[in-house]
């Protein structure tokens, strides 16, 4: 398990407080919102502003150390699952996000029909339904 530190180094990235703080944050998994990821780095650090956090994850995601998902109808979340070709699975209740292994492996999973002389290196896929708390509620409903 590298370091943040060493993350950032090996990325030639600077190696900053709230760098580190933010990879952490995310480094604990999940997609979180800028709201939350900030709200995160203010426990552990004394005062950062909410541009800040998105000047450190822009950072983080050109150097290729967190990923920006953005479902339709969705706020931007951050992870740092990175590099693996996974998915996403959403729902359409609540909102709530999962990550689903591509389940054919490497990038761009799709072949589309006509690529348009376009070299292609990802299939955004996300898959939509309803989660487990969604669809109790639904049947307490009725
Ligand atoms: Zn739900
Ligand atoms: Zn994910
Ligand atoms: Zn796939």
């Amino acid at each position: 398990m590298s370091t943040g530190e060493e993350l950032l180094r090996s990325r030639g990235l600077r190696v900053t407080r709230p760098r580190l703080a933010v990879l952490d944050v995310l480094s604990a998994g999940g997609h979180l919102e800028v709201d939350e990821i900030t709200r995160r780095v203010r426990q552990r650090l004394d005062s950062v502003s909410t541009q800040a956090v998105y000047d450190v994850l822009g950072a983080l995601s050109r150097a290729g150390l967190s990923r920006r998902i953005e479902p339709a109808g969705s706020p931007a979340r951050y992870e740092a699952r990175v590099g693996d070709n996974h998915h996403h699975v959403v729902c359409r209740g609540c909102g709530e996000i999962a990550d689903v292994d591509c389940a054919v492996g490497s990038a761009p999973c799709l072949d589309p029909n006509v690529a348009h002389g376009f070299e292609l290196d990802e299939a955004e896929v996300t898959f939509w339904g309803l989660c487990p708390t969604c669809q109790a509620r639904r049947s307490a409903d009725v």
